[in-house]
């Protein structure tokens, strides 16, 4: 069975002085069985939220990396230095493809660096609106995957708990969401790309695949009845705790009825 995971991303928000009690703040808020969370705030941030989460099952997360593990590169963050500080990465979020002009071979490369590091990745994919609207959205996904995923050790991914987010640009920050029906299609599309395309056959199946896209508490419920949706990262909902513990505990809803129909209840 897949985890559900919702993961928190506070972009460019807080600060070393207050991220730290809105961590604990989150994490009392959030105390549901069945669901893993992860919050990755800002680099200089994690520290703070490393020490507040102490010993409160919450994974901290960082929100890049870069793809080596030291040198020439000014106001670069590597692997080797969130040792102790970050468990769980995101690569590739459509920000850094666009601010950053991060391309799917460079993602890769942090991918491998990550997975080599001993950090849980969360690869982002996702089309542009009109990449979607020219019908396209599931060849531009899955051109993303085969880019950063080509050639890449399967069995090291797996091992390190791989996790997918697809996230339409389009609905990033927007206010407007997929539909759970194109969400969870795409899910599929993703899973099959991994399998057929990339090789990977059966283990496809085991990597959870999350929905992102200004997902909130309200509507969070859609895309977990979704059977091939396994949970949500989150960005501007994910700074406020009462939508956190909304969110949560809807997923926590959706690990139990998925335990129990697996016949595994909790
Ligand atoms: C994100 O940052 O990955 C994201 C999905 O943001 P938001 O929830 O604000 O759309």
């Amino acid at each position: 069975m897949r985890p559900l995971i919702i993961a928190a991303n506070w972009k460019m928000n807080t600060t070393p002085a207050d991220a730290g009690e809105l961590a604990a703040t989150i994490a009392a808020r959030t105390e549901e069985p069945g669901v893993v969370r992860v919050i990755c705030p800002p680099f200089v941030c994690l520290a703070a939220v490393r020490d507040a989460l102490a010993g409160k099952n919450v994974a901290v997360g960082a929100q890049n990396v870069h793809h080596e593990l030291a040198g020439a590169y000014t106001g670069e963050i590597s692997a080797a230095m969130l040792n102790g500080l970050a468990t769980w990465v995101i690569v590739g979020h459509s920000e850094r493809r666009r601010d950053a002009h991060e391309s799917d071979e460079l993602i890769g490369k942090k991918l491998a660096r990550a997975v080599a590091s001993g950090l849980r990745p969360i690869l982002c994919v996702g089309e542009l609106l009109a990449e979607r609207e020219a019908g396209r959205a599931v060849e531009v996904v899955a051109a993303q995957l085969r880019g950063a995923l080509a050639g890449k050790d399967v069995d090291a991914l797996l091992s390190a708990g791989f996790v997918i987010a697809y996230e339409p640009v389009w609905a990033i920050g927007t206010g407007r969401t997929a539909t759970s029906a194109d969400a969870a299609a795409m899910a599929d599309a993703i899973r099959s790309t991994l399998s057929a395309d990339l090789g990977w056959g059966d283990a496809a199946e085991d990597v959870p695949v999350l929905y992102g896209g200004s997902v909130t508490s309200a509507n969070i419920g859609e895309f977990l009845a979704e059977r091939s949706i396994d949970g949500g990262l989150v960005g501007g909902a994910s700074l406020k705790p009462d939508e956190m513990a909304g969110m949560v505990a809807r997923a926590a809803v959706t690990a139990k009825a998925r335990a129990a129909a697996a016949g595994k209840p909790e």
